[in-house]
């Protein structure tokens, strides 16, 4: 049974993810005689195959429901009203979180933010996105279960994902005929090419804004025999979702760049890593790859040039938001749980299989052919001195026009606001959970690397928000998404968690306002990936910016112990008939 699966990946291990993926679509779970087998087919040990199961949320190992549910609880989710819409299916299937019902039908749980901020709330249903979510669509979806109806037949409207393209610059508004910028891009030649991307001064849209040019010429001049291009489509941070748009209906461009990559740095394949959450796409892509391939766009001799050879292949990913991080990501590309490396080495010098690999965002790739198409030097007069160009924005939240945003580095916040219809905004969060808070007085700022730098995400929330809530949310999010590998993280976010909920509880005191300011400078300083970097990030700048939502939830002691040690010790002094009047916390205070 797992025999095509495993010829078609050539009982390579290092296919080990889409191997289990595949299997797991065939099986609607990967039980135990699986793993066995496939470790013996593939010679790796069953601990291994197991903590690669473990490691990612959409691996299962137990049986789930036949409608495998799973709401996405993104902040602006829960804005939108999917706490309720989730409680209406469980009553209706009698169900808890996480729970697969006794016939085996359904199960229903949470997942990570799916990209659809847009237009959620939304839900997957066995790795399909349902958008626009209300109470007459969750009724509607109960009768589609109970009565056994195949996901095929559900209204197509149901899986409709709109672009949402509401702002156009040079990005979104250039029309490119496919194979024109790569075209360009071999009459001028790798080194020539090379020097355009450098002339520009563009920087990567993944959030660090790292200089590509100067990323694809310390690529292209390392040492080794093999070179790979990367895309990174593991668009995981809440509020994010404009790669999705990019890659449904800019995904030519995305391809086209990758391929102008690839021959600047001497690269003959591309890997393209898609989040799990983007499972829809998988077959639109995969068919323009075909089609690309049929017009000598990929291939031997592209273009009919004799020894340029390039490929891309599309791997999926399984819900680690840690994969966004790029070593784990090429950890993840090699069969393994995504957990960052150590570094350097960097992975332009060691990267996929130990070769000199590029790996960029989505955006930066597409935007690759703009500078293809019209050379460095009028790229470079877009945007401001440190951040040429344009940059997309993902807006969701509290105002009347969420979607898509191009806009000219520079742009103010204000001006953003004022386009989307945020007429009434509190505060804005800028580059997702592990961005940046910015409250009222803030909206003069400008989106840039040198100002506000973002990855792509920008929440607003309305004055009757409750920006403990939001930071508390986060925090959840960082501690469920934290891959374990160091203690400070690991520790760091439960411990913050802890503490955010003790004061959600009416429990909290002076001393932990203290705690979270000296746990912020312990994730910040000790983490050793951005996850743990960043995670205490929202509660720091919450903390700065609107004081008031967590002093109204304190209590005025200066300590309030979150453990009951006389209740906890209860059972066990009964059962003894002991007691011990002396040792009664209370009795301390
Ligand atoms: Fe993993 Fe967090 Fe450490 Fe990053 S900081 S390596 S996510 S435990």
């Amino acid at each position: 049974m797992l025999e095509p699966i495993l010829e078609r990946y050539s009982r390579n291990p290092f296919h080990l993810m889409q191997i289990l993926r595949e299997t797991q679509e065939r099986l609607d779970f990967i039980p135990k005689w699986a793993v066995d087998y496939l470790a013996e087919a593939l010679s790796l040990t069953r601990a291994h195959i197991q903590s690669v199961i473990d490691f990612y949320a959409f691996f299962y190992d137990s049986p789930r429901g036949k409608y495998r549910i799973l709401f996405s609880d993104n902040v602006t989710d829960r804005m939108q009203g999917n706490t309720a819409l989730l409680s209406r299916m469980l009553s209706k299937f009698s169900l808890s979180p996480g729970q697969v019902s006794t016939d085996g039908l359904v199960s229903i749980d949470t997942a990570s933010c799916t990209g659809m901020c847009d237009q959620g709330p939304a839900l997957l249903v066995n790795n399909y996105a349902v958008t626009k979510l209300s109470s007459q669509r969750i009724d509607f979806i109960c009768e589609l279960i109970k009565t056994r109806t195949p996901l095929v037949e559900w209204p197509a409207k149901f899986f409709n994902v709109e672009d949402n393209i509401l702002r156009k610059d040079v990005l979104l508004s250039t029309e490119m005929m496919n194979g024109q910028a790569l075209q360009r891009a071999m009459e001028l030649g790798p080194q020539e090419m090379l020097a355009e991307m450098k002339t520009s001064g563009f920087r990567g849209r993944g959030g660090a804004g790292f200089t590509t040019g100067v990323k694809w010429e310390a690529c292209r001049n390392a040492p080794g025999e093999t070179r790979y291009v990367i895309c990174n489509a593991d668009e995981g941070e809440p509020g994010t979702f404009k790669d999705r748009v990019l890659l449904s209906s800019f995904a030519e461009r995305v391809f086209e760049g990758m391929t102008i990559a690839g021959y600047v740095i001497g690269a003959s394949k591309g890997l393209l890593y898609l989040r799990a959450e983007y499972r829809f796409l998988l077959e639109k892509l995969q068919a323009k790859l075909e089609t690309r391939r049929k017009a000598m766009l990929l291939g031997k001799n592209i273009l009919g040039e004799k020894g340029f050879d390039f490929d891309i292949e599309i791997h999926m990913g399984a819900g680690a938001y840690v994969c966004g991080e790029e070593t784990a990501l090429i950890e993840s590309l090699e069969g393994k749980p995504g957990r960052p490396r150590i570094r350097p080495p960097f992975p332009v010098t060691n990267g996929y299989l130990g070769q000199p690999t590029v790996v960029n965002n989505v955006e930066t790739l597409a935007k690759a052919t703009l500078i293809a198409q019209n050379g460095g030097a009028w790229y470079r007069g877009l945007g401001t001195k440190l951040s040429t160009g344009t940059k997309l924005l993902s807006i969701s939240g509290d105002c009347d026009r969420p979607g898509i945003y191009e806009y000219s580095f520079g742009v103010r916040i204000s001006k953003i606001l004022e386009d989307c219809g945020a007429r009434n905004a509190m505060a804005v969060q800028v580059g997702g959970a592990a961005g940046t808070c910015l409250a009222r007085h803030e909206f003069g700022r400008k989106i840039a690397f040198e100002d506000v730098s973002t990855s792509g995400a920008l929440m607003v929330f309305g004055s009757n928000r409750d920006m403990f809530e939001v930071a508390r949310n986060f925090s959840h999010f960082f501690k469920h998404e934290s891959c374990g590998f160091c203690t400070p993280c690991r520790v760091g976010t439960t411990l913050l968690c802890k503490i955010l909920d003790k004061i959600a509880d009416g429990k909290g005191t002076g001393y932990e306002m203290n705690e979270l300011s000296r746990l912020h400078q312990l994730l910040k300083n000790s983490s050793h990936c951005g996850l743990g970097q960043t995670a205490s990030s929202p509660v720091f700048d919450t903390m700065q910016k609107f004081r008031p939502s967590y002093d109204r939830r304190l209590k005025q002691k200066d300590f309030e112990p979150a453990f009951d040690l006389d209740a906890a010790l209860a059972p066990a002094r009964e059962i003894m008939e002991r007691d011990d009047a002396d040792a009664h916390l209370g009795n301390e205070l």
